[in-house]
């Protein structure tokens, strides 16, 4: 099928009016930051902030529009009351003013069907291992026979699909829903695969949280025991909304030992506290070196630092991961280490953590 062009979506959108002013919102100059990605479609509808209540119907027009578009697999539409091209990047507090989407939906929980659990890998920073932690929690609870889902919602540095060694893009199903891709016995999909790293970048929350609720709602998961959400690094607005919208088991929160990383991960502790989502405890990456040679355990970061933190703070601690080059190798070349060496001492720790972990969602 031919790529769906620019000019194709704005002509479906001029066949959309703005029941306000009853001109189309493409004359109108109401869209902003329209992306094109492998038949994905992303846009905002830029309004008055006061209208963003009442203008839903619009915006599922406009979405329906382009949706029924030949080759088209999905169509991600927001309002936004600001036009991109005069955003910085995400502040670390939610912006001051009324919010573009009305408040009832943002605080409403969606409804997830066939998905049992969604649990959140978070990190107040990025480069901790969030992501790596996330691929191997994923297969170490698919290896206990769950039925898992992995979501890459990093919009920042969408990865997972390459530490799964998944190459293919996802197509679309005959009942027009996006088939996950699958390794390994799980089930995944990228927010990588709908957007450019550099529009997230400038993208403000809504349009974020549109694409992540695309990939949850619209994608044909089928039954799950299991939906692993790898966020983005960080605890902004973006992340909140995030915690908002989806209903969230629990959350894991991966640090690494430094000070400054576990300040962080205080931080995202903090964030979930604030919209009620259960922090299931901390998980300390990097947190000994592990000679490859002679298989000696160097403690180069003060050792043991989260685990006290996480006592101080009241939170679990589900365990450590060593920095150790094979779980770098594994995972940067699509075969994380639960998936290709399943007797490692490395696999059993992170069986370990995905028992505790399940252990807390599902006490029975
Ligand atoms: P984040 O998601 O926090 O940004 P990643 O999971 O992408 O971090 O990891 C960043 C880099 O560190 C990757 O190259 C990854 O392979 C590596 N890495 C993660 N955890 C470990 C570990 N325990 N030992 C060695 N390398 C690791």
């Amino acid at each position: 099928m031919a790529e769906i062009t620019a000019e194709q979506v704005l002509a479906a959108l001029k066949n959309v009016n703005d029941p306000d002013k009853g001109e189309n919102i493409v004359d109108l100059d109401m869209i902003v930051g329209l992306q094109l990605k492998d038949g994905h479609v992303a846009f905002g509808i830029e309004v008055e902030p006061e209208r963003g209540a009442k203008l839903e119907p619009l915006r599922k027009a406009a979405e329906m529009a382009v949706h029924d578009l030949p080759g088209v697999l999905t169509a991600t539409v927001v309002l936004t009351a600001e036009r991109p091209a005069d955003a910085e990047p995400e502040p670390e507090q939610p912006r001051g003013g009324p919010p573009p989407v009305p408040e009832q939906a943002a605080f409403q929980k969606m409804d997830l069907l066939g998905i049992d659990n969604v649990i959140a890998v978070a990190s107040g920073k990025g480069g901790v291992g969030k992501s790596t932690t996330a691929v191997n929690l994923a297969l170490a609870m698919a290896t206990e026979g769950k039925r898992v889902g992995l979501l890459d919602a990093d919009i920042y540095g969408p990865s997972i699909p390459r530490m799964l060694g998944i190459t293919e893009k996802p197509t679309q199903t005959a009942a027009g829903l996006i088939a996950p891709l699958e390794n390994y016995g799980i089930k995944c999909m990228s927010i990588g695969f709908l957007i450019e790293e550099e529009t997230a970048m400038i993208w403000r929350g809504p349009m974020a949280t549109g694409a992540l609720e695309q990939l949850i709602t619209d994608v044909a998961w089928g039954e799950l025991d299991c939906l692993v959400l790898d966020l983005p690094p960080g605890t902004g607005d973006i992340h909140l909304t995030m915690a908002q919208r989806v209903p969230l088991a629990g959350a894991v929160i991966v640090s690494t030992p430094q000070d400054i990383a576990l300040a962080d991960a205080r931080k995202g502790l903090n964030m979930f506290e604030k919209v009620d989502v259960p922090v299931l405890g901390l998980v300390e990456n990097m947190s000994y070196f592990s000679c490859p040679h002679c298989g000696e355990r160097t403690e180069i970061f003060s050792h043991g630092g989260a685990r006290k933190e996480a006592e101080k703070l009241g939170m679990d601690f589900l365990g450590e991961i060593p920095l150790d080059i094979v779980i770098r190798e594994t995972s940067d070349d699509g075969q994380p280490i639960v998936a290709s060496d399943p007797s490692s001492e490395h696999t059993a720790a992170y069986l370990n953590i995905a028992a505790k972990v399940w252990s807390k969602i599902d006490p029975n």
